[in-house]
């Protein structure tokens, strides 16, 4: 049985967590922590889900949950995540960082603690997701630079960040099997004046409306034909989902370092 902690319990992931946690005798959820400011605490978590009461409140006490988990699981907003490694580490807890948008600062705290603690960190946690990476990243090998691609993403108007981690992931992936540096090739949008289409260039493209999920399309083109793998979020328990079998991978005991979801469904 693992112990879990969720960060950013109210919030929609966290919501998301809590109903698919309720759902797996293997996990254990022992706290439900969100930030102080936040009007739902004291609320019991599995009534704020949906899922009627779990006799779990939450709370903004951070450094009690900790204690209290095996794992912590973090879907917050970037700025908390360095919050949580840190006491996470202080107590020598595994962590699954769900959160995006970290800015370089954030990931080298991420990367700092991952040297005394386990860390699963993805963009997505999604099974799915997870195998279009590996799908996207073959296709850059077979296909090359004779294809231009073109990324477009599209998520809820809510979501704070652009473009998404995981169609920057997904970018990197298909750099990578094209042997290219992805941060040379990528332009994020295109207005006015930029000229012809370098060869080569990976387009990278957010759409922002109403409650899309999470959508994510890797277009490959060429003179004469078009492949498109593509992925649809229909419900955020797919990251859920994801997000809890990392915590129960990683209270099976991994040596402190980085891991991402391919290590975690073993398919790199
Ligand atoms: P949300 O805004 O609905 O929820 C975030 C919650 O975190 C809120 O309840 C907020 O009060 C809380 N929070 C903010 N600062 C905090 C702090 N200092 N301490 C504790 N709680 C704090 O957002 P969401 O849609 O649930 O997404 C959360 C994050 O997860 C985002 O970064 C999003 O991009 C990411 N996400 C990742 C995946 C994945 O598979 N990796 C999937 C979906 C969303």
């Amino acid at each position: 049985m693992t112990k879990v902690a969720i960060v950013g319990a109210a919030g929609r992931m966290g919501q998301a967590l809590v109903r698919c946690a309720k759902l797996m005798p293997e996990i254990q959820l022992v706290a439900a922590v969100d930030q102080a400011s936040c009007p739902l605490c004291g609320k019991d978590a599995g009534t704020l889900a949906g899922i009627g009461e779990i006799g779990l409140a939450i709370t903004h006490d951070l450094p009690a949950a900790v204690k209290a988990a095996d794992v912590l699981i973090d879907f917050s907003f970037h700025e908390n995540v360095p919050v949580t490694i840190k006491l996470a580490s202080e107590h020598k807890k595994a962590v699954v960082i769900g959160t995006t948008g970290l800015n370089p600062d954030e990931r080298a705290a991420v990367e700092l603690a991952a040297k005394s603690i386990a860390i699963v960190s993805a963009p997505n946690m999604s099974l799915g997701v997870n195998l279009l990476f590996a799908l996207v990243e073959q296709a850059g090998k077979v296909l090359g630079l004779d294809y231009d691609v073109e990324i477009t993403e599209a998520h809820h108007k809510f979501k704070k960040d652009a473009p998404s981690g995981t169609a920057l992931r997904l970018g990197e992936k298909v750099a990578q099997g094209r042997k290219q540096n992805f941060r040379d090739v990528a332009i994020y949008g295109r207005e006015g004046l930029g000229g012809e289409r370098p060869r080569g260039q990976i387009g990278i493209h957010a759409l922002r409306a109403a409650d899309i999920i999470g959508d994510h399309t890797v277009l490959f083109a060429t003179e004469g034909e078009r492949v498109e793998i593509s992925h649809r979020a229909s419900s955020r328990d797919a990251f859920a989902k994801g997000a809890l079998h990392a915590s129960a991978w990683l209270a099976a005991g991994h040596k402190p370092g980085m891991y991402d979801m391919q290590d975690v469904l073993g398919l790199r």
